[in-house]
């Protein structure tokens, strides 16, 4: 008989959204639970995303039809399956007990729009602002999303709050809102680090923590879990080294790996991603793999390695002046606007420039386009921002004074300074532009569907992702491949048990979020095609365990009864 020294009924390995969302449902369910978190933040990856689920209603016949154009046999079908089946109970769930109201955003484009069933909205869900402040003492627990992606330091705003920014000086219901936000941002920071009005990632994680403070459950901050503890062959607990101690504690329904997959291992990047291996990513410090690797050594297999076994942003690297390294994801606003070209050291454009980023990033790689650069004209920047530098920018000298900006009064001068082939990029410079006249763009269709347009420029036309490139001077930005989080992880089945080379699952194991082995085969449906799978196999794995728990406290027979 093993001996523990804590006692819970799910133990919880990572506080992101996936490991946070399992945790809730099992302590609303019940159980009493222990949440562990490596690092000193509750949040992780998470809490810098911009916290979309891709979670189809139900009744959305066209959302399996379009997943499986996309995923086919490189994904679990019956995962799929499980996921489009339990993903509206998972958002039920969390407005009838944890205080969520999600709302469903009307025009999204799914990301492959030339896929039978792809829709044009109606499958994204943006969670509700939250207001720190509710967490007290403990908002310093929540983990910052990226800096560069907040204004004046601090204060987030959603990209429907940042566009009506933009309109400030012509709108008074804008300028309303920008004066409204800056005051309250002004009064924040009077007492906090940063702004208080949480939105996006940071909100459905604090929404999340506030929970679990209420529902009582433990979280045990700087947690290094040394083993898991396989008894009766199931696991059945975990070595938890914590405030200088080695503590045994009993997970009586299960164990749940949520540790955010390992974008954040330079070793780990190394051995599982292509040539040439990313040097940085956006994602988590926390998130380096060792919750994948507890599984393995508990039996648990690793899926199928897949083409690139990550989910891509393309990102500009620049160095802040704490010397710390910043890294920018170009997620949608600035790549499939009018007036820029991406182009690889042959001056050539490589791919349509409004594609999603994980194709962008993908075709980068394919193409052997590492790193590549965005080329647009100083009517560009000042429209629409490029990377870091935010639109209606008047000096971007610094920008150029720290190398991440490249500027120069001719075509030719800015290919020679970036290392381009010279006569190649006013070529495509020019030929780009006959296609911002026609609206057309024959080599790679930018612009050509609503996916791409919703991203354009509304405003330009004939086509709002086409534009010339004509007044000097011109600018260059240099982008490379950054996972935003890994598709490689321990293959599970539907209830997001993990599963071992047999396929047999490990009974009291379980892995979701960036830990199971993604369940889109490594593609990349829509917006919030991560946290969406993530937080309803969160769900399952919390209900099945809890479930499982029961049937084995419960007289024999009446085990039996309990469907699981
Ligand atoms: C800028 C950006 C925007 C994004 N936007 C979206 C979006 O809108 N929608 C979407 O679906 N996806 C988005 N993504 C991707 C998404 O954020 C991640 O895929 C997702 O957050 C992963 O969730 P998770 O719960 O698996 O892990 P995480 O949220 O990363 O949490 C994992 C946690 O586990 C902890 N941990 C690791 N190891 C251990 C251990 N051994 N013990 C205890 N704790 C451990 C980590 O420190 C971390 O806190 C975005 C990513 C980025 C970078």
């Amino acid at each position: 008989m093993d001996r523990f020294d804590a006692e819970f009924d799910l133990v919880v390995l990572g506080a992101g959204a996936s490991g946070m969302t399992a945790a809730l449902v099992a302590a609303i369910e019940g159980a009493r639970v222990l949440l562990l978190e490596s690092t000193s933040h509750v949040g992780g990856t998470s809490a810098r995303s911009s916290g979309t689920l891709w979670i189809p209603q139900a009744g959305d016949a066209s959302a399996g039809t379009y997943l499986d154009a996309l995923v086919g046999n490189s994904g679990d079908r019956p995962l799929r399956d499980a996921f489009l089946a339990a993903g509206p109970a998972m958002i039920a769930f969390l407005e009838k007990h944890a205080g969520f109201a999600f709302s469903r955003y009307g025009e999204h484009p799914d990301y492959r729009q030339e896929l039978p069933g792809a829709a044009l909205g109606g499958r994204p869900l943006e969670p509700p602002a939250f207001d720190g402040r509710l967490l007290g003492n403990r908002f310093h627990r929540v983990a910052w999303p990226i800096r560069e992606l907040m204004l004046f330091g601090g204060m987030m705003v959603t990209r429907g709050e940042a566009s009506q920014l933009l309109r400030a000086f012509r709108s008074p219901g804008a300028a309303l809102l920008g004066a409204r936000l800056v005051l309250r941002h002004v009064v924040d920071r009077l007492s906090y680090p940063r702004g208080t009005r949480l939105v996006l990632g940071n909100a459905l994680v604090a929404r999340l923590f506030m929970n679990l403070i209420h529902r009582k459950v433990a979280v045990w901050f700087s947690a290094r879990t040394g083993r898991l503890i396989r008894s009766d062959d199931r696991v059945a607990g975990a070595i938890v080294h914590h405030e200088g101690r080695a503590v045994r504690v009993q997970a009586r329904c299960g164990v749940v790996l949520a540790g955010g997959g390992f974008p954040a291992s330079a070793a780990l990047r190394e051995k599982h991603f292509r040539r040439p291996v990313a040097r940085h990513t956006p994602a988590y410090e926390g998130c380096v793999g060792e919750t994948i690797r507890l599984g393995q050594e508990a039996g648990g297999a690793l899926g199928p390695s897949g083409e690139d076994n990550a989910l891509w942003f393309p990102s500009s690297i620049a160095q802040r002046a704490d010397g710390t390294t910043a890294v920018y994801p170009h997620i949608v606003l600035d790549r499939a606007k009018p007036g820029l070209v991406a182009v690889g050291s042959s001056g050539l454009r490589f791919t349509n420039e409004a594609a999603s980023y994980h194709e962008f990033t993908r075709a980068m790689v394919r193409t052997s386009n590492v790193p590549a650069w965005l080329v647009c004209d100083r009517r560009f920047i000042w429209n629409y921002g490029l990377g870091m530098i935010r639109p209606m920018t008047f000096r971007l000298k610094r920008y150029v004074a720290n190398g991440y900006l490249h500027e120069a009064s001719t075509l030719d001068a800015l290919a020679s300074t970036i290392g381009v082939d010279a006569a190649a990029l006013v070529e495509t410079v020019r030929r780009h532009g006959e296609f911002a006249r026609k609206g057309i763009d024959p080599d790679f269709g930018k612009g050509g569907n609503a996916y791409d347009r919703g991203n354009g420029d509304p405003s330009h036309q004939p086509n709002p992702c086409l534009g010339p490139i004509e007044k000097a001077p011109f600018y260059a930005v240099r982008v490379e491949p950054t996972p935003l989080g890994t598709s490689l992880g321990l293959s599970t089945n539907g209830h997001a048990q993990v599963c071992d080379a047999a396929g047999r699952p490990i009974a009291g194991l379980y892995a979701i979020g960036n830990d199971m082995h993604s369940v889109m085969g490594g593609e990349y449906p829509g917006a919030g095609a991560q946290l969406g799978p993530g937080m309803t196999f969160g769900y399952l794995a919390a209900l099945h365990a809890v479930q499982a728990g029961a049937a084995r406290a419960a007289p024999r027979g009446a085990a039996q009864e309990v469907a699981l």
